[in-house]
């Protein structure tokens, strides 16, 4: 938690770190500092059209304005010369000013995001309280991002656990992926749990060590370690129809098998978790070293080196121009082009400016967050809906989808100026949205135009003894990095998970895996997916917020179990099956539904499996509270 400075700082000192707010948030928690209702003018209220621009789409004479009304207030805080307090309208009335006419609607689910580091989203409840004698352990599969969530809030519960995890240590995805230049592209100030703030994130979005220290430093605070059976893999789950309870089997690090009993399971296993490696004939026969991207090989030098790089998804967007100056020379196999987001911060270290607002105006990191929040409840979505009347093409998808991949090309013609070869494969043959849009500050272009990086777009043939052949050439390379993606429709793979009357659940899904609400599935009683299919967003928000969403209703549901007595919950397969048919509906109305490019957002049988095709406000709705309706219960 950011706590707040006095201001000793001299005029010109604050002004120039006025220079760095963004103004519509600091303009609110001044308002709610001092009580002025004065600071959030009509005229001053930002965008709510589109909620993407800059500084609330404010002209520069209204950012003037907004910086003088700040100066003066910030100048008289210091002096100690803030006239009495006035009546404010309060939070509300900021909210509102923020965030427009959604601000009712959305102001429950806002109010939860500006709590911290107060957490609203606690469960009100103790085991003890409930049901003080019953048996009830709960076997958490994975210590990442979703599985340390589950552990914390089944310890606010009083609710006994285990979390199995394969790893040596915690982080998931985030300890994993160590490739040079590593990094989440969503805002750090957005990319952490609600309710445990980071004391000052380094930078706009956080790099690979500053995440994981995040998840080790949380887990460690919150005593989850102890709770962790770390290098210990889950084998397989079944479900007992006479006790109700599961068993896992899981291979210790010894190498022997052990089973564990428990009364529920929380698979937080993550969607992108199994490195893909691509159907390419010959790759055994390679006879230097070889790795994929999400396990990046450290022993390996890449100086000078000639490098072959398959893949331009994020991974391979994001370390390309990390080592493209020291390997001798790189050739990146192309299938197909990502659309580019400009993002010139990037790479960027938090601006002092606003590193001392955040340290000397109270609320303003929460306000800032949830100006950021509230801009991605909805995000892009709007962009990426299939307008029925649109004519259907891989080009765009409706009128502001048109619009979009206008800027975007635009971008890339900026990007690829004097490059007329790149800049025809830069440009994507799909609309955006329809795969995952990447963010960018111009070093991938940069990195393109190396004389020492060739991109290759003709389609690889094979991989050779001596490097990479299309039909028409062989490229010798000294090491081949995979960065090919991950199995993401490939659900719990490879664990055997055995539900209700012996089924099966690889058998059930046959590669189509669903899940009500991505978390429950008919059959498999008291077993929970955090990260589960159709719960990945693709242009809002932060799978955290999925998470936290994810945890709460599992809790919920927990609460009702040991409340009302009934040993375990079942999905309905009728509730289950029209969630699903709504889901597939509204993905057959995105971009990413229509489109015929690659993704690993569909299935092999063409299903989008991954994604949620709606707002962040409909999902937590949803999850507020679990109507056992939706269940039998055993
Ligand atoms: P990815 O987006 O699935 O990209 C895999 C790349 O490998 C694609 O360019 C794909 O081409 C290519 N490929 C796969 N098989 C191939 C083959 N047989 N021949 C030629 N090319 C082949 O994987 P990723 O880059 O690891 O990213 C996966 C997801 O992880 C991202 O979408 C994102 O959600 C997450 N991620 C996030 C960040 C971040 O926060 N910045 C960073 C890394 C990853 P096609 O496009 O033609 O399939």
């Amino acid at each position: 938690m950011t706590t707040t400075e006095p201001i000793i700082d001299g005029e010109d000192a604050i002004r120039r770190a006025l220079l760095d707010a963004e103004l519509p948030p600091l303009l609110a928690a001044l308002a709610i500092a001092t009580g002025d209702p004065a600071l959030l003018p009509d005229h001053l209220r930002p965008s709510t059209v589109n909620r993407l621009v800059p500084q609330g789409g404010y002209s520069v004479a209204q950012q003037e304005e907004a910086r003088s009304l700040a100066l003066a207030t910030l100048i008289a805080m210091r002096d100690g010369r803030l006239p009495a307090r006035r009546a404010s309208n309060g939070v509300l009335d900021t909210v509102r000013f923020l965030a427009g006419a959604d601000a009712d609607r959305y102001l429950p689910l806002l109010m939860d995001e500006l709590a911290a580091p107060d957490d609203p989203a606690a469960p009100g409840w103790r085991k003890d309280d409930l049901a003080p004698e019953r048996p009830f352990h709960v076997v958490i599969i994975g210590a990442g991002m979703s599985g340390l969530l589950a552990a914390y809030r089944l310890g606010q519960a009083g609710v006994p656990y285990t979390i199995v995890e394969k790893n040596g240590d915690v982080g998931g995805t985030w300890l994993e992926n160590s490739y040079p230049g590593c990094r989440v592209d969503v805002s750090s100030h957005l990319y952490n749990y609600s309710f445990f703030e980071h004391d000052g994130w380094p930078l706009y979005f956080s790099t690979q060590n500053v995440l994981l220290d995040y998840f080790r430093q949380f887990a460690d605070r919150s005593g989850i370690p102890e709770h962790i059976r770390f290098g210990t893999e889950v084998l397989a789950a079944e479900f007992d129809d006479g006790t109700c309870t599961w068993t896992i089997r899981v291979r210790t690090p010894d190498g022997d098998t052990e089973l564990l009993g428990a009364q529920a399971v929380i698979s937080a296993v993550g969607q992108l978790n199994r490195p893909s490696y691509p159907r390419i004939g010959g790759r055994d026969d390679f006879t230097g070293p070889s790795f994929h991207s999400a396990r990046w090989d450290h022993g390996i030098d890449l100086t000078g080196k000639r490098v072959a790089v398959i893949g331009t998804g994020a991974s391979a967007f994001q370390f390309v121009p990390e080592i493209a100056r020291t390997v001798g020379s790189m050739v990146i196999f192309q299938r197909t082009a990502p659309w580019l987001g400009p993002t010139p911060e990037y790479h960027a270290p938090v601006s002092d400016g606003l590193r001392w607002l955040f340290r000397h105006v109270p609320g303003y990191a929460q306000w800032y967050r949830f100006w950021l929040f509230s801009s991605s409840v909805e995000g892009g979505l709007p962009t990426v809906y299939v307008d029925p009347a649109w004519p259907r093409s891989e080009r765009s998808v409706s009128a502001p989808n048109d619009e979009r991949r206008a800027l975007l090309t635009s971008y890339l013609e900026h990007l690829f100026a004097g490059h007329p070869d790149l800049l025809r494969a830069a440009i994507p043959d799909y609309p955006p949205g329809a795969k995952r849009m990447l963010r960018d500050n111009g070093v991938w272009a940069a990195a393109l135009k190396q004389d020492n990086v060739e991109l290759v777009t003709d389609p690889i043939s094979r991989i050779t003894e001596r490097g990479v052949a299309t039909a028409e050439r062989e490229y010798e390379a000294d090491v081949i990095v995979y960065a090919t993606g991950f199995t993401a429709s490939d659900f719990l793979v490879p664990m055997t998970v055995t539900g209700r009357d012996g089924a099966d659940l690889h058998k059930r899904w046959t590669g189509d895996a669903r899940a009500y609400l991505g978390m429950t599935v008919p059959g498999f009683p008291n077993l929970f997916l955090m990260y589960g299919p159709n719960t990945n967003i693709v242009v809002n928000g932060s799978i955290i917020f999925f998470s936290e969403c994810e945890a709460h209703y599992i809790l919920e549901c927990l609460r009702s179990l040991l409340h009302d007595g009934h040993r375990a919950l079942e999905c309905r397969e009728d509730v289950h099956d029209a969630y699903n048919e709504m889901i597939d509906a509204a993905n057959r109305q995105r971009a990413w539904g229509v489109s015929t490019v690659n993704s690993w957002y569909k299935n092999a049988l063409g299903r989008v499996a991954q994604n949620w095709p709606f707002t962040l406000m409909e999902y937590w709705e949803r999850t507020r509270t679990a109507d056992l309706d939706d269940y039998h219960l055993l």
